[in-house]
């Protein structure tokens, strides 16, 4: 299964990918984490990502499409994967059908993720995150057990760096402009699956996984 999630930041694309991954037994394949991961390995494409995420601006598309590239041609994604965070704008979006055609990889589904912009605020100024198996929790919503302890692996959690009130509306503010316009390219291949994002995550989950498997053209 070939997939790729997408929706606006705090709209719970990290949370559904981890139960995704395991439901699909595919890699899941983050641009975020990548970037994160290139960043406290302090390598050259993490030093020039991060001037750009502090900020909440989209890394340049030449770095970010070669990074998916490099990703996707890696072996264990002819069988399957979910992209998360890729792509972000119409270029990015006409470069992975590119790069797709080159692998001869289908995508099955882009699943859009539906939400407001108030409640995404809120959501991402109280998110914290699993340092260990990336899941997310918000400590007035889906709080954990232990505070600041994962309830499933026992891992620390943190707070990204850009998720502050500041940086958030800069990112609100190109997923709606850049973002968004991708949904309508995807509908028109075919392939969009369009699930309300604010409702527990086991239903929105649910939803996916079902809309997934009626989609005709898979
Ligand atoms: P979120 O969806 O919550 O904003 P991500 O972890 O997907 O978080 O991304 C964090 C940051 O990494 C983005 O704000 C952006 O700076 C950078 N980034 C991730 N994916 C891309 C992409 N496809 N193109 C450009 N920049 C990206
Ligand atoms: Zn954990």
């Amino acid at each position: 299964m070939h997939l790729l999630i997408m929706g606006a930041p705090g709209s719970g694309k990290g949370t559904c990918a981890v139960e995704l991954k395991n439901h699909y037994s595919i890699p899941h394949i983050s641009t975020g984490d990548i970037f994160r991961k290139a960043i406290s390995d302090k390598t050259t494409t993490g030093l020039l990502a991060q001037s750009y995420i502090d900020k909440g601006q989209l890394v340049p598309d030449e770095i970010t499409n070669q990074i998916v590239k490099e990703r996707l041609s890696e072996k264990d994604c002819q069988k399957g994967f979910l992209l998360d965070g890729f792509p972000r704008n119409l270029e990015q979006a006409k470069a992975l059908s590119n790069i797709l055609n080159e692998l001869n990889i289908k995508l099955d589904a882009a699943i859009n993720l539906e939400i407001e912009d108030k409640i995404v605020e809120e959501r991402i100024v109280n998110r914290r995150i699993c340092s260990k198996c990336g899941r997310g929790y918000n400590i007035i919503s889906l709080k954990p057990k232990i505070e600041g302890i994962c309830d499933v692996c026992g891992g620390s959690l943190y707070q990204r760096k850009d998720d502050t009130k500041e940086t958030i509306e800069e990112r609100l503010h190109i997923y709606n402009n850049q973002t968004k316009p991708i949904i309508t390219y995807y509908n028109e291949l075919g392939i969009l699956v369009s699930v309300n994002s604010n409702q527990t995550p086991q239903k929105v989950i649910e939803d996916i996984i079902n809309q997934v498997n009626s989609n005709d053209n898979i």
